[in-house]
């Protein structure tokens, strides 16, 4: 794990006056790494570092000779210190470089994300043990969370080609969908899916790979981590449930998911961590999933939220409206460490670039859960909006937003930003 150096330092301001405002999502604390270009052109996507409401372009800067996100990503853990270190000095209050690099800014306003890297594999568990046993109520209720979920961190491969960044459009998926408890030997129906359904997760990117057949032990997981973004794992539960058994998630999930355009490093999280433990009676990680540096601090501290805004909420300029809120130390039963460990184990080896979901990240209470699935008592008890409409699950022109954030005594505020996506007819 990164210990605090000066990069941290809550006294620590920038000469970006946009960045000091109280509540920015991206105070010189942060400084998270994203694909951009001037909105609306057909310029290459550069690497640019997020600065209060600006963009600080990194070639432009002298800071970096590539415009190849993954290049960043495999740099040695000891080269993105030096790299961090290098950029809160020069955007601090007083530094030398000011002249220079205040020519390489961006205003937010008028650039254009991309995905923030190349991700050639992508992986979702399912760490959420409140949503797991939610959901598992739903589908199995003899039988929520199945014998396997406390030793073994539960996934499975994603579709890495239709994952897009925030601000994403995408058509309703249709498939193939069977009502439980319909007669077993009338076909099933096909239309577009009537359960669309967000999932509120974060996106681990991985750094430095690990060659095949060499595991990555626990001890080492975090130097494999580059940092995160929020995920909307898009879900479309009717197809999931007819098609789920026995080999897991497919159609229900490939058709779209959205990713922040901002990777907040380990590096900055560095003062948001927290203690990983497991409940009174719960079996222990087994030896491989398991370290002191793990138990001290492997769970992460951060906020998150979900916004809903309907296509009438639009029209009649309405803001969005909050669904939901949460933590993620309450949420998530396998910290990033040991889903890294884990999923190397067998030697497996995951790239830079790599994206591991954690798994819809529902807290204990309903005000706190993850998905339309667990809101609405699978649908069963449609939530009432502010403007007198209804939802049950999404519905075309709806906009979903997750939005997330650190806060703790003695640092400051980092955001993660936010990752929108419309479904559209
Ligand atoms: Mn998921």
């Amino acid at each position: 794990m990164t210990t605090l150096n000066t990069t941290h330092d809550p006294k620590l301001k920038s000469w970006v006056a946009s960045a000091d405002v109280a509540g920015c999502d991206f105070p010189i604390q942060n400084l998270p790494f994203g694909r951009f270009r001037t909105a609306g052109s057909a310029e290459a996507f550069r690497i640019g570092v997020a600065i209060g409401d600006q963009v600080l372009d990194l070639k432009a800067a002298g800071v970096v000779d590539t415009d190849d996100m993954n290049v960043l990503m495999a740099a040695s853990p000891a080269q993105r210190q030096a790299l961090r270190a290098t950029l809160s000095e020069g955007l601090r209050e007083g530094s030398a470089q000011q002249a220079a690099w205040s020519k390489a800014l961006v205003a937010q306003s008028a650039v254009e994300m991309a995905v923030p890297c190349r991700i050639g594999d992508y992986t979702d568990f399912y760490t959420g043990i409140h949503h797991a046993t939610t959901v598992g109520k739903l589908f199995r209720p003899d039988q929520p969370l199945m014998p396997n979920y406390k030793w073994v961190p539960i996934g499975y491969h994603g579709r890495a080609s239709s994952i897009g960044v925030s601000g994403q459009q995408f058509k309703r998926p249709q498939g193939q969908t069977k009502a439980p408890g319909s007669d077993p030997a009338a076909p099933p129906s096909f239309g577009p899916s009537k359960r669309l359904d967000y999932e509120l997760e974060l996106g681990f990117l991985i750094g430095q790979g690990n060659a095949l057949g060499e595991p990555i032990a626990i001890a080492d997981a975090e130097q494999h981590l580059f940092g995160l973004t929020l995920l909307n794992d898009w879900s479309a539960r009717d197809l999931q449930a007819w098609e789920y058994q026995p080999l897991g998630p497919f159609l229900a999930k490939n058709f779209a998911s959205t990713l922040s355009p901002w990777i907040v490093t380990m590096e900055a999280l560095a003062p948001f961590r927290a203690a990983f433990s497991r409940p009174e009676g719960d079996p222990q990680p087994l030896p491989y999933l398991d370290s002191a540096a793990n138990r001290d601090g492997g769970a992460l501290d951060i906020t998150l939220e979900v916004w809903l805004q309907t296509a009438k909420m639009r029209a009649a300029g309405e803001p969005a409206t909050r669904l939901t809120q949460g933590n993620t130390t309450q949420a998530a039963y396998w910290t990033a460490a040991q889903l890294v460990a884990h999923h190397t184990v067998n030697g497996c080896n995951l790239q830079p670039g790599d994206l591991l979901g954690s798994g819809t990240l529902s807290g204990p209470t309903l005000a706190e859960a993850g998905s339309l699935l667990e809101l609405t008592y699978g649908g069963k008890q449609p939530l009432t909006l502010p403007n007198g409409e209804t939802r049950t699950f999404l519905e075309d022109g709806d906009t979903l937003t997750l939005r997330g954030y650190c806060e703790r005594d003695g640092a400051v505020r980092i955001g993660l930003g936010e990752v929108s996506g419309t479904v559209i007819g």
